[in-house]
């Protein structure tokens, strides 16, 4: 690789998009590091000369910053202050032919499942050896673990597929290597993701096996909380259930994104459920487990929408009191079955329903997180920040849920877990004070 900069050889990754690409990012740096090639993660000190930007390409403001990005970098080469920008991730996979014609720029554009490649370019051997070890970009007491990749759902407004193919699973066995290497090197709580958590196993054990899995996991010395991120409601495997409850180290926390409410919407989505057998499965997993926090996401605005279908997702909501709730706006993205409807809700009057579905939530929020206290709540200190010290409960997840800002007459450190009797309560957030 020929330098104009003058700069030692050094990579920086920008990571775009959500906690999968970030996992990639991770095992691209753990496998440069390991070929003795210097790399950062989101540098500011611009004292690397090559760029690896890993974008996304989910929905439309995504794929904006992504672009945005790009273009960034390119302007940094143009300057004379970068050697080389390369771009891989979903993005670059879905539409890698119309951007290397737009930014020719960049100097090599690979596709999500091209890490390989990347390496070659970047004069890096792929080491197989290296399964589960990565260069963590997070704090170092939680990591994300992802346990599949791709999906064979058939969403009707879902681009993933497009750029992640179909499902294929880790094996329990390298999973469980990749839990214990993370523990190892000072990890407490371990995130897992998947395009489709509860798909997990069927393609290489020709079963669901999340339950399974989490058996083993959770008989990781060490590992403090598992979390589950992104189940798939039709065909939920309520095994996973039982071993929630009776293993310490699961939190009681279940992501799964249910996207809508209305059977109009449900339908048009291709969700496979009904709004009644939502409900029900609502209804058993709460029946199973009684303290699980459930966490949600909605989409707004999907063509055909109607009053109607806001109202009864309304009306779902308080019925269903979720302990946490996010909402995306409808990105009409080509290559999914959607995109053959009309997107006929106009993009302010998508933004006013998240808003509307959003201020429902925030007081649903309030009164779950009044009812909390008075309690004692185990805290896992995260940071310190603007003099007070922030973390989270097992019913919350990093980024997306509640934060309990703590009081405590001694020092405290990020991966340590507190008592914390809950004193006030917002509409998102706690606030309490260390005991015992
Ligand atoms: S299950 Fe999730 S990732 Fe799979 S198609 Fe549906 S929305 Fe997309």
């Amino acid at each position: 690789m020929k330098a104009k900069t003058l700069k030692q050889n050094k990579v920086n990754i920008i990571t775009l998009g959500c906690s999968k690409n970030l996992v990639d990012s991770e095992v691209l740096s753990g496998q440069l590091a390991a070929n003795d090639i210097a790399v950062v993660h989101e540098n500011k000190k611009l004292d690397h000369n090559i760029v690896v930007v890993n974008t996304c390409g989910f929905i439309d403001k995504a794929k904006e910053e992504s672009v945005n990005t790009i273009l960034d970098q390119v302007q940094l080469k143009q300057k004379g202050k970068l050697d080389k920008v390369y771009v891989t991730g979903c993005l670059s996979e879905r539409y890698k032919g119309d951007l290397a014609a737009e930014i020719p720029e960049v100097d090599a554009w690979f596709g999500t499942l091209e890490l390989p490649f990347i390496l070659q370019e970047l004069n890096a051997d792929y080491k197989a050896e290296l399964l589960g070890e990565r260069m963590l970009s997070t704090p170092k007491h939680y990591a994300y673990l992802k346990i599949s990749e791709g999906c064979n759902r058939t969403c009707s407004f879902c681009a993933i597929p497009l750029m992640r193919g179909q499902h294929v699973s880790k094996t329990m066995e390298a999973i469980v290597t990749e839990a214990e290497h993370l523990v190892k090197n000072g990890v407490k709580e371990i995130m897992l993701i998947a395009q489709e958590l509860t798909y997990y196993g069927l393609d290489i054990y020709k079963e669901r096996k999340l339950a399974q899995l989490l058996e083993k996991l959770s008989d990781v010395k060490g590992l403090e909380w598992i979390r589950l991120h992104y189940a798939y409601p039709n065909k939920f495997p309520m095994d996973v259930l039982e071993v929630m409850k009776s293993k310490p180290n699961i939190c009681n926390y279940l992501d799964m994104p249910l996207q809508h409410a209305s059977n109009n919407m449900l339908k048009a989505m291709k969700r496979q459920s009904t709004r009644e057998e939502i409900e029900q499965l609502v209804h058993s997993i709460r029946a199973a487990n009684p303290g699980i926090c459930i966490r949600t996401t909605l989409i707004a605005g999907f063509p055909g929408e109607t009053r109607e279908d806001i109202e009864e997702l309304k009306d779902f909501l308080v019925r269903m009191r979720f302990d946490r709730v996010g909402i995306f706006t409808y990105s009409h993205e080509e290559g999914t079955s959607a995109y053959a409807l009309v997107d006929d809700v106009p993009a302010d009057e998508k933004q006013a329903r998240a808003q509307e579905i959003m201020e429902l939530q925030q007081e649903l929020s309030l009164e779950k997180n009044q009812e909390k206290v008075g309690k004692v709540l185990r805290v896992l200190v995260d940071k310190k920040e603007a003099g007070r010290y922030l973390g989270r409960t097992e019913f919350d997840s990093v980024e997306v849920d509640n934060e309990v800002v703590i009081h405590s007459t001694k020092p405290l450190k990020p991966g340590q877990f507190v008592n914390v009797h809950i004193t006030k309560a917002y509409d998102y957030d706690l606030e309490g004070e260390v005991v015992g």
